[in-house]
């Protein structure tokens, strides 16, 4: 790269744009990162639960690409730690999901059977099987299901990690400052304006959430990538009360190895509003507390919000249409952690080689 001739442009330093640089770095491209915030992994990869769920979907092509990132996480967490002494804390805590009544024992043994049928593990106990791996449950679940490949990561950490590690490989970082337009020749872009000032490359890659749509209608193609708010609330229990991440009720509840516990999340399509409310954080107290009643006794330390990158078909990963040059990588809705790593590795070999491992063509970006 010279001063003002980028090779790639990554326009978002959230996760998934951080996970891009990380990639094309260890394949000795340098890519310039662009983001508005004065830091990177300020937006949904900062507000992120982290939960890496192996059951994330039942419809193929998707559960694949899931599978194919958790498998990823933990050689991922070594070299991160090794590279850049960040600990990313991915714990394979396995999620316990309860059931409290027949209609969702229903849902989640049927849940359970899809998942064992394409080769994941899934168990299902009795209340007292359950007791005995989380005391603190309520005395009034009828059952759960143990998804025992599921884990858990500091997101913050990850992001951070991603981009330190990115940054020792040679990737540049512009932070602070949006990109507000794109510089067209001959119907191609072939820069991007920052602050007034137009910066240059030879492919851009737009990894901007839920704020991709935006940057897209600029180029002329109108593909929705909507903003849904997501409320947590940040409680403290010490001793810690829970080993599992247990979900129940629409609620989850991940425990971090600090005695933090984070109670999430909504999902509201409220466009970019990230306030969080009382009856968002009322939400998740109550069902907190049916699941385990001395969540009741514990510390609150905060509650906030922020906007999963949402896309009908998403998430959405290869060439926008009529552009050789522009990728989008975006729309990954609630499973943006999860999918960071397979995310980075298959956008750094589509710019690279032009052969991903994994077909892209079920997540190709269209026009509807
Ligand atoms: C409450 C909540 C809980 C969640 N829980 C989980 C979970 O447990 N597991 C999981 O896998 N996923 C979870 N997710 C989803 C996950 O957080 C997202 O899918 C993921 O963070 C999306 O990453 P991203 O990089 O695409 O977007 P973002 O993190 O939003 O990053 C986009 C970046 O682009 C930048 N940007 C935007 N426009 C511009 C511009 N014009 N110029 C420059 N920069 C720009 C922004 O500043 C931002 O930094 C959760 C999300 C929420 C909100």
């Amino acid at each position: 790269m010279n001063r003002d001739h980028a090779d790639v442009i990554i326009i978002g330093g959230g996760i998934i744009g951080c996970a891009i640089a990380y990639n094309l770095a260890k394949r000795d491209i340098k890519p310039l990162l662009i983001d508005k915030a004065p830091t990177v992994g300020t937006e949904a990869s900062w507000a992120g639960a982290g939960i890496l769920t192996s059951h994330a979907s039942t419809h193929e092509p998707y559960p694949t690409l899931c599978r194919a990132s958790l498998e990823r996480y933990p050689v991922l967490a070594e070299e991160l730690r090794a590279e850049t002494q960040i600990d990313i804390e991915f714990i394979q805590s396995g999620t316990l999901s309860v059931f409290f009544n027949q209609a969702e024992a229903a849902g989640l043994i049927g849940l359970a059977d899809r998942r064992v049928k394409r080769g994941f593990s899934a168990e299902v106990l009795t209340p007292e099987q359950a007791w005995q791996l989380e005391p603190a449950l309520s005395k009034s679940i009828v059952g759960a299901v143990l998804f025992p490949e599921d884990a858990q990561v500091r997101n913050p950490k990850m992001v951070t990690a991603l981009a330190k590690g990115a940054a020792k490989l040679g990737a540049k970082f512009r932070l602070g400052n949006p990109v507000t337009n794109f510089v067209k020749e001959s119907g191609r872009v072939i820069g991007i304006v920052v602050n007034g000032e137009t910066l240059y490359a030879d492919t851009f890659v737009i990894a901007a959430g839920c704020w991709a749509g935006t940057l897209m209608t600029q180029l002329g193609v109108p593909i929705q990538i909507e903003p849904v708010k997501g409320q947590i609330v940040l409680i403290e229990t010490m001793p810690p009360l829970f080993q599992h991440v247990v979900d129940g009720l629409d609620i989850y509840i991940v425990p971090r190895v600090d005695g933090k516990v984070l109670l999430g999340a909504t999902v509201e399509f409220v466009g970019y509003d990230k306030t969080a409310t009382v009856d968002g954080a009322k939400q998740m107290i109550d069902a907190g507390i049916t699941i385990a009643s001395q969540l009741a006794d514990s510390a609150f330390v905060q509650t906030w919000a922020g906007l999963r990158p949402y896309a009908k078909k998403g998430p959405l990963l290869g060439y926008l249409p009529g552009y050789d040059n522009v990728v989008l990588a975006s729309g990954h809705f609630k499973n943006g952690i999860l999918l960071a790593p397979i995310t980075g590795q298959l956008i750094a070999e589509l710019l690279t080689t032009g052969q991903p491992s994994l077909p892209l063509e079920p997540f190709q970006p269209e026009v509807a």
